[in-house]
């Protein structure tokens, strides 16, 4: 064991065993005789003091690798001489035994030349890797020397392929001939590079890079070798260009809203908090004849006429004080001396805080709109007059229009009430007779006369729908159900309409809306239609009447009905004139009947037109908006 001791003692260089923390627990004589120290000074971390400073976190960072077998290399460190130098040693370690290692310290320092190159020491590696840049060392030539781990990872090659940089497509090919004279030319002339360039990353996209390469020069001042660094600018290179995107936006944006502001077809400005204006558009300036600094201020004010003047003064201090939007109407001088009405607008508009920070007005011109408000003021004086007349003569057509239709419905209102007439009379004489029978049925005269009662309440009931229908006076807004009232009316007309041979096909869509109005006035329309139909056909043979009527949405969800027949149709000039009052084709007819009808459609907000069908007939058909729909809303507030 001594024996091995004096071995281990006599070699040439400093020989110890560490933990893996590297705390050291043996060093050999060497250490005394290299350094001129104690060995016991050196164990744990105490030979650390004899590294060089600037060696030592590199040795560190080295021993950590060897130790967890990432890597098992040469570390360079300068140690301090016995004599107070410091010499550069190579240190190399081997595994001893479980967490346990040996290391050799050998001085190497008379071989390192500083001629050539210095060969890439272990320190520089360490730095160049730890630096979150692509970092290459070139010779003084201007060669690929050496890249950090950072070069391989993002451009995906080889040192050797990266070798070939000046003919591979490392460098966006656009920017090749620029980097390689660029690059030239330092070498040449040993003056720093600088340049931006695109480089391909593994994935095979391109990032703009600036690179930045430095001479090292030895104490001759000779280029011993090239430090390049490039630093991914990618990203920065996108901000500027969004910004200077942005920019063009904003100046275009502000050259565009200029134009705009001088292109609105009335006036626009702006004032302080204060109220005083600050600017005005060309087309004031156009109006006014003034300039823009004399607008400025107050002096906008000598274009209200005089005597809209002190209204509006007081009006825009009001909003000033309160910080209300608001408008008001006024006339304006034109540069010729002629006063148009405006409709003056003002809205502010806040800081977060809700504080006024500025005024924005909009002038419209409304001259043509004063001038027709006037207008329709006389108009309605004159109108005032002659309303009253107007309505007699309107309820007189009504009343007449109503008598027509019932002259109309008369025969169908008898078949309908004769039936049970009818039958009231011979179950009456039934009864009479049983009851007089010897001895009397009563039970059986009971029987009929139950019978008689109820054909009496039928006979009633036909008497009272009419009555409904045609006495009634006021008008009445309720939910209507159009097919409802169809359908009444359409049982009333049925024997006016066998009478004529008139087939009634009914296609009422189920669950339709309802809509808001007076039910009598638009059972009158329906009757009137469907009358209107049959006469239609009237004169018709050769071919069945058919007449269709039919409820349903159209595509503005408004409710309609349809009565269509294949009757006689009209000329297609005349789908207007229809409407017309007291135009009529029949020689017995008042014409009345549909421009009453459209009338009353008209009031109910909806649309009562007449259409050609596709074969023989014509179709009259009506739309009104549903109950619940916003225009049914109005009417329900106007009625
Ligand atoms: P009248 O029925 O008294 O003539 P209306 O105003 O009801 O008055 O009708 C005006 C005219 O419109 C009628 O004379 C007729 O020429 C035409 N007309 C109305 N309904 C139809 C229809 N279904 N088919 C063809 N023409 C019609």
């Amino acid at each position: 064991m001594s024996n091995q001791l004096s071995v281990v003692d006599a070699l040439p260089g400093v020989a110890f065993t560490a933990q893996s923390d590297g705390r050291a627990d043996f060093v050999n004589q060497g250490w005394n005789a290299y350094t001129g120290r104690n060995c016991a000074e050196a164990h744990g971390t105490g030979w650390h003091s004899a590294v060089h400073p600037q060696d030592l976190p590199g040795l560190i960072v080295h021993w950590n690798a060897t130790v967890c077998g990432a890597k098992a290399v040469d570390i360079h460190a300068r140690l301090l001489r016995f004599d107070g130098v410091y010499r550069w040693c190579v240190l190399r370690m081997n595994p001893l035994a479980q967490d346990q290692w040996c290391g050799l310290f050998t001085d190497i320092d008379d071989y390192r030349s500083g001629a050539t190159p210095a060969p890439i020491d272990l320190d520089l590696r360490t730095i160049i890797d730890c630096i979150p840049a692509l970092v290459a060392l070139m010779t003084p030539e201007g060669a690929l020397e050496c890249v950090n781990c950072h070069n391989l990872d993002y451009l995906g090659a080889t040192l050797e392929e990266l070798q070939q940089w000046t003919v591979g497509a490392t460098v966006h090919p656009d920017d090749l001939p620029g980097v390689i004279n660029a690059w030239m030319h330092a070498v040449r002339t040993e003056e720093p590079y600088r340049n931006e360039l695109r480089l391909r990353r593994a994935d095979g996209a391109y990032h703009w890079f600036a690179a930045r390469a430095l001479p090292m020069r030895d104490a001759q001042g000779t280029v011993t070798r090239w430090v390049l660094i490039s630093v991914d600018i990618d990203e920065q290179k996108r901000d500027k260009a969004l910004i200077a995107h942005a920019l063009a936006e904003v100046s275009a944006s502000e050259d565009r809203l200029s134009t705009i502001i001088n292109a609105i077809p009335g006036f626009v400005w702006s004032a302080a908090p204060d109220g005083s204006v600050g600017f005005v558009n060309q087309r004031w300036c156009d109006y006014t004849g003034m300039t823009l600094e004399q607008a400025c201020g107050i002096g906008w004010a000598r274009s209200v006429h005089p005597d809209d003047a002190e209204h509006l003064a007081r009006y825009w201090n009001a909003l000033l004080q309160s910080g209300e939007a608001g408008e008001y109407e006024a006339r304006l001088r034109r540069f010729d001396g002629h006063y148009r009405w405006f409709l003056v607008r003002a809205v502010p508009q806040r800081d977060e805080w809700g504080a006024v920070v500025r005024w924005y007005g909009e002038n419209t011109d409304i001259e043509d709109r004063k001038q027709a408000e006037m207008l329709a003021a006389s108009i309605a004086i004159e109108r005032q007059q002659s309303e009253e007349t107007l309505g007699k003569v309107r309820s007189e057509l009504a009343h007449l229009a109503r008598v027509a239709s019932l002259s109309a419905v008369t025969a169908s209102i008898a078949h309908e009430v004769n039936q049970p007439l009818a039958g009231i009379i011979t179950n009456a004489s039934t009864c009479l007779r049983m009851l007089g029978a010897d001895p009397p049925n009563v039970a059986g005269a009971l029987e009929t006369a139950r019978r008689t009662i109820r054909d009496g309440n039928r006979a009633a009931d036909v008497i009272n729908r009419l009555r409904a229908l045609f006495s009634k006076k006021s008008i009445t807004i309720e939910d209507v159900d159009l097919n409802e009232a169809a359908r009444e009316v359409i049982a009333m007309l049925l024997g006016e309409l066998q009478r004529n041979g008139v087939a009634l096909h009914p296609d009422f869509t189920d669950d339709l809306p309802t809509v808001r109005g007076d039910r009598v006035q638009l059972q009158q329309v329906i009757l009137n239609l469907i009358l209107n139909a049959t006469e239609a056909m009237n004169t018709m043979t050769g071919r069945a009447r058919y007449l269709h009527v039919s409820t349903g949405l159209d595509a503005h969800q408004d409710v309609y009905l349809a009565v269509k027949d294949n009757g006689s149709g009209f000329e297609p000039l005349d789908a207007e004139r229809l409407f017309n009052a007291f135009y009529t084709t029949k020689s017995a007819g008042m014409g009345i009947g549909l421009s009453i009808s459209r009338s009353i459609i008209e009031r109910h907000a909806g649309v009562l037109s007449a259409t050609l069908n596709d074969g023989p007939g014509a179709t009259f058909q009506f739309t009104i908006p549903p109950a619940a729909g916003p225009a049914a809303e109005a009417t329900r507030e106007g009625s």
